[in-house]
């Protein structure tokens, strides 16, 4: 099969395009004919090392699969040769405690297709069964691809974590990115007023189009002043974050008494300064959060399948340009997902 890969750890140049052996579908597996694939955050993450983190070598990259099933492993029923698929992107074991309660994301064995697994730069993927939910069929390949792994984790941080609630104000921040993007949608879907960050005024006339009901250019404004504003100097009830640094510090001062703050990740900076006055004196709760249970993108595909979710697609590359996707992503130049065809 055509795929990319890599075997040493470094920037978009680590890439190569060409040949690799057929996966086989190991038993209650299956491989799964790769229509289009996604790229996130995370593939950049892992191209470039992370501490204690050892993928498959050759690594290939790849969370949001879709395609169609080629073969089936041993002892899997209940799925069809040539059947469509979307691939759940994240692995856990399905038999511990965690799991049977539903809550496979505390699974000791989470991981997240594409991490330490091969993923989808590929033509063939060997996934679990278990994985492989249904079609949503009112979308193209390329607005499928686009779903998986930004829809679990944006529900799973405002619907799984921070409860989001009809009139409440929703803070997200970075409207480009793919889970700023989900979560203005997802937000809007529950009865929130959303005020979203975005960098420069076509990103933020992009943001107003998405369903945003304010947009505070981060670049030229201060946010947690703009908040105050935009609030009546109440604050906001939820954030939607994933930047870090003094983005997560302006966060914690938008936030209104008995806010909550939902993160996912840290792309400027890992350490920040906390004011714990405002947390206890506000009433606040600050929420990590990571990926997403197996129900969350289930009960958000619902709302795919009816549209009133809709994926956003940036552009659509042939695979053999995945490391043109990335470098695009590194110089923040995309709004939504980049998707790679095969
Ligand atoms: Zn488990």
């Amino acid at each position: 099969m055509r795929a990319v890969w890599f075997n040493r750890f470094g920037g978009p140049e680590v890439l190569q395009y060409g040949e690799r052996p057929d996966p086989v579908a190991g038993p209650g597996e299956v491989v799964v004919r790769v229509r289009a694939c996604a790229i996130n955050h995370l593939d950049l993450w892992v191209r470039g090392g992370l501490p204690g983190l050892e993928p498959e070598m050759p690594h290939i990259l790849g969370n949001d699969v879709v395609g169609t099933i080629e073969s089936l492993g041993a002892g899997v029923t209940g799925l069809a040769v040539g059947e469509r698929t979307l691939v759940l992107p994240t692995l856990s074991c399905g038999a511990c405690p965690a799991c049977a309660a539903g809550d496979d994301h505390l699974c000791r064995a989470y991981d997240v297709l594409g991490r330490r697994r091969n993923g989808g730069y590929a033509e063939l993927v060997s996934v679990p069964a278990a994985n492989c939910l249904p079609y949503p069929a009112n979308l193209s390949w390329e607005q499928a691809a686009a779903v998986p792994l930004v829809t679990v984790t944006a529900w799973h941080m405002l619907v799984t974590r921070a409860h989001v609630r009809a009139g409440e104000d929703v803070l997200v921040i970075g409207a480009g990115s793919g889970v700023g993007s989900a979560a203005i949608a997802i937000a809007r879907l529950h009865g929130a007023r959303v005020i979203a960050t975005a960098g420069g005024e076509a990103k933020c006339a992009r943001a107003r189009a998405l369903g945003a009901h304010d947009v505070i250019d981060h670049t030229r404004e201060d946010v947690a002043a703009r908040v105050r504003e935009l609030t009546g100097r109440k604050g906001v009830e939820v954030v939607v974050e994933h930047v870090g640094g003094p983005v997560f510090e302006a966060a914690v001062r938008s936030l209104a008494r008995d806010g909550r703050l939902v993160t996912c990740g840290a792309t400027i900076g890992a350490k920040v300064t906390l004011d714990i006055n405002l947390l206890f004196g506000r009433h606040l709760t600050l929420l990590g959060s990571w990926m997403g249970r197996r129900d969350d993108l289930t009960a958000a595909l619902v709302h795919v399948a009816s549209g009133a979710l809709k994926p956003i697609v940036d552009s659509v590359m042939p695979l053999s340009e995945a490391r043109h996707a990335h470098e695009r992503i590194e110089r923040r130049e995309h709004f939504g997902k980049i998707v790679l065809t095969m």
